[in-house]
């Protein structure tokens, strides 16, 4: 029946079988407490089974109602499986003493993988019919197989969603006599297909349904990569109950969370996302074709911040004492990926002056005030979209918070306060429309290994941006802004596509910081062609040092979005511990947008993106989707020898550098931001070779001023020098105040460092590796590599002080280079 996975060690399976039941709602009541550094609590998924969804349709249409209700009237009902015994309600107060019924999984370290099978304890802690069940595995079951690793999976039991007050409403029979698995399926099934229009009553609907008792426990086990589920008699996706329970916690070494602590010193945690996003911290349908919104409930002691992918700006409910609750939720469906999670003693930001029009600006639009004018059909299911609300589409600003450590207010308050309304705006002025209600930004513990990640509501932002001027804070941010439209309101359909949310981006953050920084046309171009001569000489250099095979954007080619019978597939490479620290897909990603741009002219392609944002919003898509509307949108003249097939094979199924590009960089593009810095490397050469006796003086007033990424541009040429002396060195230090630039240029400064072994100014390297683990790595690799005895000291004790709380791939890779 399956279409047999066969990964090789490097790559990520996806087994969730979304082609036979998908889920559209999850409901978490989770607890997370830091002593034991275990999130444990329930999740309530609501399913909608049949086949019509597995390929994704232009149609607001929903395929479930129609299917489900004629499998209600040709079915006959049947006797309740299990009588309703399980009266608890699963309220905070009686939950967290319900888990020492089994302490077996709980603390499970054992294993490569931290997995075991459950089997024996699903039976152990519930009837003992099921002992004889569990022999049964041939049997003719449906088997509801989720994405899910590192977790303790206590119980699972379906929901008795029938025993809801007033849930008869959504059925047809006015009084629920005689309650069925039909009928169960039923409810669910007209719930999760209420209309957009009635999102509250829905989350309503499906918080108190997550609350409803169980009604019969449901045979489980777990393996590697995910958690098996099934029913006995249950034979088909449609029988199996559509509402379900499960009880788990995760594990403290799971993969999907951090524990750690922030700049303060105070206990954090937060989600990893990639490369296995959140199945470690729920058991969920990864595959991206699983678009679901979500509610969660957390609960942490008082003093902890919970942030988190929500539409609303959650404010804490104290409970009993020094215990508080936050609530968000979300209406708009995505990819359960997406989700994104962080507690901490976070403070939020203000800035020092809040001036009057910002807070006008910022008049938040809850769906609710939505008017529901159609300003134009939407292609994707249905929901509260802020496409169709004419105040929510001309909102430049949204509303939001930042937050981060007490500890580094002030270096908020210098840079990024002031950034994120002006780049807000500069999005909206670009694409339009932005995708989410509202935003929340948070500056993540120093381990975070990444400068930025963005998720629905929430962008994660590394410390490194916080330093030097607001130049690397502005165009990382601009990034992670543009992710709202490219990569969470518009996903890729096959993850190996990556390119379609981080070569958007990467184009799209030059576009919106020219904005942001109000730069006239020739100072925009100007910069943004000084950005790509930058990332021309790091794709050139990604292309002769990785493997082949890696620098392809669309590995799988015309099988691209492929997946087996069941909806399982793999993620090619993506368990690549390579693959992280490499930017190819930003790299030629972007040159292929640019590229695009260029031949369409600014305003054709910007003109064009909106549209294309506005047709694609809300759905998932591969790259012809993109590359097939352009072309049409594009005047014959201008077409030229353009088309899907040539794109494919040049830019997207090609390793190497794309040809195009090659003729493009050859024919030497004019940039006189680069010019400059030649300029200034030359003077930098001449004093270099100059004698001692030189005054001194004459340095100071020399060199012109840069600005940083023509300052990376003329350290990364310094670095092809063979020989710098300590005096040039030093004397570049100060022309440019080095040591205080942002983390790009200390990098290029760094790198310097190491390779002149310019012993004076070991400590801004030894700096850089503990403040700045976000981008170390390559730092450790350069410092061993010269074996220089003092550098190889140097990455060994810093590696000493950062390792326990270094990200844990990060330390392993780190950890290969030194010993
Ligand atoms: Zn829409």
């Amino acid at each position: 029946m399956d279409t047999k996975l066969d990964p090789s060690r490097d790559d990520l399976p996806l087994m969730a079988n979304t082609s036979h039941i998908l889920v559209k709602h999850y409901v978490l009541d989770l607890d997370v407490d830091f002593e034991s550094q275990i999130i444990e609590g329930t999740i309530v998924l609501f399913f909608e089974s049949g086949n019509r969804f597995q390929k994704q349709s232009g149609s607001t249409k929903e395929p479930c109602r129609s299917e489900s209700n004629e499998a209600c009237r040709f079915r006959m009902p049947e006797p309740c499986h299990s009588p309703v015994t399980d009266t608890r309600t699963f309220s905070s107060k009686t939950r967290s003493n319900d888990f020492t019924i089994c302490g077996k999984g709980e603390k499970d370290t054992s294993g490569k993988d931290g997995n075991h099978d459950n089997w024996e304890q699903a039976s152990g802690i519930s009837s003992s019919k099921y002992c004889c069940d569990t022999g049964n595995h041939g049997s003719e079951d449906f088997l509801l197989v989720l994405d899910c690793c590192d977790l303790s999976v206590l119980k699972v039991e379906e929901v008795d969603v029938a025993a809801v007050p007033g849930i008869e409403k959504l059925t047809r029979s006015p009084k629920l006599t005689v309650v069925s698995e039909e009928l169960r399926n039923q409810i669910v099934c007209e719930l999760v297909t209420l209309p957009a229009d009635r999102w509250r009553e829905q989350l309503d609907y499906y918080a108190r349904c997550s609350q409803a008792p169980g009604c019969g426990e449901l045979l489980f086990d777990t393996d590697t990569w995910s958690l098996q589920i099934r029913k006995t008699g249950a034979q088909t996706a449609t029988d199996f109950p559509h509402a379900i329970r499960i009880r788990y916690s995760t594990k403290p070494q799971g993969r999907s969370v951090t524990w750690t602590s922030d700049q303060s010193g105070r206990p954090c945690v937060y989600t990893m996302g990639s490369p296995i996003n959140n199945r470690a911290l729920f058991p969920c349908q990864e595959p991206p074709v699983a678009m679901s919104t979500w509610q969660a409930t957390v609960r942490a002691a008082a003093s902890f911040v919970v942030l988190m992918s929500g539409e609303n700006s959650a404010k804490p409910t104290q409970l009993r004492e020094g215990c508080s609750s936050w609530h968000y939720y979300v209406t708009m469906p995505m990819p359960a990926s997406t989700f994104t999670i962080a507690v901490g003693s976070w403070t939020e930001m203000k800035p020092e002056t809040c001036s009057s029009n910002d807070l006008a600006a910022e008049r938040s639009l809850s769906p609710s005030e939505a008017d529901f004018r159609y300003v134009g059909i939407c292609g994707h299911m249905e929901y509260p979209c802020r496409f169709q609300n004419p105040s929510a589409t001309t909102q430049e600003i949204i509303p939001h918070r930042v937050f981060a450590p007490v500890c580094l207010k002030a270096a908020c308050q210098e840079t990024l306060l002031q950034l994120v309304p002006p780049c807000l705006s500069a999005a909206h002025r670009v694409l339009g429309t932005h995708p989410f209600s509202r935003l929340d930004i948070l500056i993540v513990p120093g381990n975070f290994p990444s400068l930025g990640m963005a998720s629905p509501h929430i962008i994660f932002l590394s410390q490194s941006v916080l330093t030097g001027n607001s130049h690397l804070c502005g165009t990382r941010l601009c990034h992670e802004i543009a992710h709202a439209w490219f990569g969470l309101a518009i996903g890729a359909r096959d993850w190996t596509e990556e390119w379609l949310s981080e070569g958007f981006a990467t184009h799209l953050e030059d576009v919106f910081w020219a904005k942001a920084q109000q730069l006239d046309p020739h100072e925009a171009q100007e910069q943004q062609e000084l950005k790509a001569c930058l990332r021309w000489c790091r794709l050139q250099d990604e292309v002769r040092n990785s493997p082949e095979e890696m620098q392809v954007l669309r590995p799988n080619k015309e099988k691209t979005g492929h997946v087996s019978d069941s909806g399982s597939s793999v993620v090619k490479h993506g368990l690549n511990p390579e693959k992280v620290f490499m930017q190819v897909h930003y790299l030629k990603g972007y040159f292929l947008l640019r590229f695009l741009a260029q031949r369409l002219g600014d305003d054709t392609y910007f003109a064009f993106l909106r549209k294309f944002v506005h047709t694609f919003h809300g759905q998932l898509i591969l790259s012809q989707d993109f590359l097939q509307m352009l072309l049409e949108n594009i005047p014959e003249e201008k077409r030229l020898e353009l088309s899907v097939e040539n794109i494919f094979r040049d830019w997207l199924e090609s390793s190497g550098i794309p040809q195009p590009l090659q003729r493009e960089r050859q024919a030497g593009a004019e940039c006189g931001l680069a010019r400059q810095v030649s300029v200034e490397v030359e003077k930098w050469i001449r004093m270099n070779r100059r004698p001692r006796k030189r005054k001194r003086r004459e340095t100071e007033q020399v060199f012109e001023k840069l600005l940083p990424d023509q300052l990376v541009l003329l350290l990364e040429h310094l670095l092809e020098q063979k020989t710098l002396n300590p005096r040039t060195l030093q004397s570049l230090e100060r022309a440019y105040r080095l040591t205080q630039q942002d983390a790009e240029v200390r990098h290029r400064w760094c790198e310097l460092i190491i390779k002149h072994k310019y012993t004076k100014a070991y400590k801004d390297v030894e700096r850089f590796l503990q403040e700045d683990q976000a981008m170390g790595i390559y730092l450790y690799g350069e410092l061993m590599v010269s074996e220089d005895s003092r550098q190889q000291q140097v990455a060994r004790r810093c590696f000493e002080l950062t390792k326990e709380q270094m990200d844990r791939s990060s330390a392993q890779v780190v950890a290969e280079m030194l010993f």
